[in-house]
């Protein structure tokens, strides 16, 4: 969000926009940690409006940035195995249809021939669309940092935001580890650290981080290169292909918020025990590399993409709730209108706005992974 946002702006002539990275790397947190994928296939029409916007954005990223970014269009299958949610799927199938998605549900035969290594005994039908996929976070990152250093923004890494100071109501200064930034706005792009971040400026925001876990095999020659990105939905467990490996992830619904990092091998245990049962030949790859990250959640899993009144200068764009990576670019953009223009319009993004959560108008993403 903050090197998209940085591009953005510099690059639409804004002069002076400083980035903060607290890291000695930029990208090192939620966005190099996350599974780098892709997709139309949300249940809310905001999240279908945000990727028709964003994921055109990553296709042309390469030819306007310069940056390979390895995108690859596996597809998403979403694996259903009860009515309950099929018929969850099937309207939102009939929703992104109706925004211009092609994906479709399928029977099991048809799911088994798109994803023939994987267990398909309990599944009562897929969800799928061919123009899902993946590309690669750390590049996205590296591109729009090198692209906005040349548009003049300064990015400095090891540097961390410690007080915002807020003057007659509106955001006045930025306390640095590294001494004071004058500045009249403000973007908290600070993912997981977002909470933290408004605070400084007197904001409570309801964004709280929840650990993820992701492991990948060594080589499964048996594995094809079009294998897609596969979804137990029921279970949150998913699989896509890694260089000539597996990344799989499931996410522990017992997981507590908190912003311990580390592996929790009980839980790696149990989702490979999971990974397994799905995608039995999985039990003949090693353990490559495993590591957690942090989502950044919010009470109805969508991001807040605002700027506030109170205090005036302050913009957030966080809490994208695990499906972030992907929003980045169209995300980095409505941040610059918004700045620049007074008001974000390349998309209605009022169900984002920030007091959503005090009017309780509150409309939950179902398809989180
Ligand atoms: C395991 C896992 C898998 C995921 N899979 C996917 C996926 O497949 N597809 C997808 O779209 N999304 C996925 N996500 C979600 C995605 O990673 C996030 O939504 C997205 O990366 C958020 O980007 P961000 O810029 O808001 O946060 P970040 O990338 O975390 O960036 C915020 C930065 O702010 C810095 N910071 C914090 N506080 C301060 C401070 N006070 N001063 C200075 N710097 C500060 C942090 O160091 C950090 O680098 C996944 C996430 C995880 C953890």
């Amino acid at each position: 969000m903050g090197v998209s946002a940085a591009y953005h702006l510099a690059s639409r002539g804004c002069r002076d926009v400083v980035l903060l990275e607290k890291a000695q790397f930029l990208g090192s947190e939620a966005t190099g940690k996350c599974a780098g994928g892709m997709r139309y296939q949300f249940s809310t029409e905001i999240n279908v409006r945000l990727s028709l916007l964003s994921l055109p954005m990553l296709d042309r990223f390469e030819a306007e940035l310069e940056q390979p970014i390895d995108l690859r269009r596996t597809g998403y299958l979403f694996l259903l195995d009860n009515r309950v949610d099929l018929a969850i799927f099937e309207r939102n199938v009939a929703m992104q249809n109706r925004l211009g998605v092609s994906s479709r549900i399928l029977s099991c035969n048809e799911a088994a021939a798109l994803a023939p290594l994987i267990q398909m005994d309990d599944i009562v039908g897929a969800a799928w669309h061919e123009g899902d996929g993946l590309a690669d976070p750390n590049g996205v990152v590296q591109g729009y940092a090198a692209a906005a250093r040349c548009a003049g923004a300064q990015l400095f890494t090891g540097v961390t935001a410690l007080g915002i100071r807020v003057e007659g109501g509106r955001v006045a200064a930025v306390e640095t580890s590294d001494g004071t930034i004058a500045t009249r706005h403000v973007v908290d792009a600070a993912g997981p650290w977002a909470g933290q971040v408004a605070a400084l400026a007197g904001v409570d925001l309801p964004i709280v981080p929840v650990r993820r876990q992701i492991a990948v095999t060594t080589p499964l020659l048996q594995v094809p290169p079009d294998f897609p990105f596969v979804i137990d939905f029921s279970r949150s467990l998913y699989f896509h292909r890694e260089g000539r490996g597996i990344l799989t992830g499931q996410s522990n619904p017992d997981e507590t918020s908190g912003f311990d990092q580390s592996v929790d091998h009980a839980w790696t245990e149990r989702h490979l025990d999971a990974a397994m049962m799905r995608f039995p030949l999985l039990a003949r790859a090693g353990l490559l590399r495993e590591w957690a990250g942090l989502y950044e959640v919010t009470p109805d899993a969508h991001p807040v993409i605002d700027t506030l009144t109170d205090p005036a200068g302050f913009t957030i764009v966080a809490g994208f709730s695990g499906h972030g990576f992907m929003h980045g670019p169209i995300s980095g953009l409505l941040v610059a209108e918004m700045i620049l223009d007074g008001q974000a319009h390349s998309l209605d993004i009022r169900q984002l706005r920030f007091s959503r959560f005090a009017e309780g108008d509150l409309v939950r993403e179902h398809n989180v992974v």
